[in-house]
């Protein structure tokens, strides 16, 4: 089962991702992780995109593609992967059905977190307390916030075509979305 988690920034898709990594064993494929471990580890990539992800703005299409390519193609994960954060962008969809089919595998459910902007600046300002990232500060989150609400809607409206989409109350208290998250995995494994 291969599972995408979308919504805004702040709205829990990583606490999500991690829930169900160890609820169903799956492995968590953040592209904002591996980039940020570009940034971290000083490659010539992450130099690259440091001031893109800074601004709030979306690394290429291209980059984020490479980048998944290494995990989707390990047959460790194949069929346990939980794509955090990717696909963005209606290019970034595609890509992913075709990285999929290469290696013989597809996407079994997207779940949408909604969230509204004063929730996602809610969250975003108390993640900065502990985590510390130099993308989460007010005005960055807002930029995010508006890049997320550019580019989404195709790509909503791709996997609403395709059945996949699910919407899930990403206001609600973190169990409670556990729950019917879970509820949602439980239906699609029949
Ligand atoms: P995240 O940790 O998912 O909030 O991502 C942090 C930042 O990494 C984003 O604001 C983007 O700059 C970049 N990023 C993460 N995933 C993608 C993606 N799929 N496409 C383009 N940029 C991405």
């Amino acid at each position: 089962m291969n599972i995408v988690i979308f919504g805004p920034p702040g709205a829990g898709k990583g606490t999500q991702s991690k829930f169900i990594v160890n609820k169903f064993k799956l492995h968590q494929l953040s592209t904002g992780d591996l980039l940020r471990n570009e940034i971290k580890n000083k490659t010539k990539l992450g130099s690259e995109i440091y001031s893109i992800i800074n601004s709030g703005e979306l690394v290429s299409d291209q980059i984020v593609g490479n980048l998944i390519e290494k995990f989707v193609s390990n047959n460790d994960y194949k069929n346990k992967i939980i794509f955090d954060g990717y696909p963005r962008t209606l290019i970034q969809a595609k890509n992913l059905d075709d990285l999929l089919k290469k290696y013989k595998q597809k996407i079994d459910i997207v779940l949408k977190l909604s969230v509204s902007l004063e929730t996602v600046k809610k969250r975003i300002f108390e993640r900065q307390a502990i985590e510390k990232r130099t993308d989460d500060s007010e005005e960055i989150a807002i930029k995010r916030y508006k890049t997320y609400e550019k580019s989404s809607e195709p790509v909503i409206d791709y996997y609403k075509q395709s059945n996949l989409l699910k919407v899930v109350n990403g206001e609600a208290g973190i169990p409670e979305i556990n729950s019917e998250i879970s509820g949602l995995i439980d239906t699609i494994k029949g």
